[in-house]
């Protein structure tokens, strides 16, 4: 059996932190506001992933309490991954789509896809990671934040 599911996560930035995207520390620009390190695409990734698995979503896996204050969202994929074998399920492929009018992010984006690849325990050609604008639009064009979506696909191992 195979199974799909989507994510969707956005953050405002806030200048006083710094930035990590997809697991990697982005240097020179505003960080984003949030309990964890607001890593927006790992937590996008990882509610595509619960969501295929049909186990919820990253708030109700790591409630913003003092457990999870400041931690590594890409480490918490690897909790997911972890928590959907458990289950029997298998990470088959993600794809995500981060939506930023800056940082210019194509620089880091296979950084980003290797880090994913390693915490979810799958080869890297079995993820993407595609950075885009909205053409001055929104929220995101406004420069507010970022935003990003996402959809996993799983296969149960037994
Ligand atoms: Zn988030």
């Amino acid at each position: 059996m195979i199974r799909v599911g989507t994510g969707f996560d956005a953050h405002a930035f806030d200048e006083s932190r710094p930035l990590v995207l997809g697991g990697v520390t982005i240097p020179d620009h505003a960080g984003l506001s949030g309990h964890s390190d607001a890593d927006v695409v790992s937590h996008a990734i990882g509610d595509a992933l619960l969501g295929a698995a049909g186990m919820g979503d990253i708030g109700e896996m790591f409630p913003a309490d003092e457990k999870w204050r400041g931690a590594s969202s890409i480490d918490l994929l690897g909790e997911v991954r972890r928590a959907l074998g458990s289950q029997g399920w298998a990470v088959v492929n993600v794809d995500a789509t981060v939506v930023a009018e800056r940082p210019r992010l194509a620089p880091h984006t296979v950084e980003m896809t290797n880090r994913i690849a390693v915490s979810l325990e799958i080869p890297f050609e079995m993820v993407s990671v595609k950075a885009t604008t909205t053409d001055g639009l929104g929220f995101t064009g406004r420069g507010e934040g970022i935003a990003t979506f996402a959809v996993a696909l799983i296969e149960n191992v037994g």
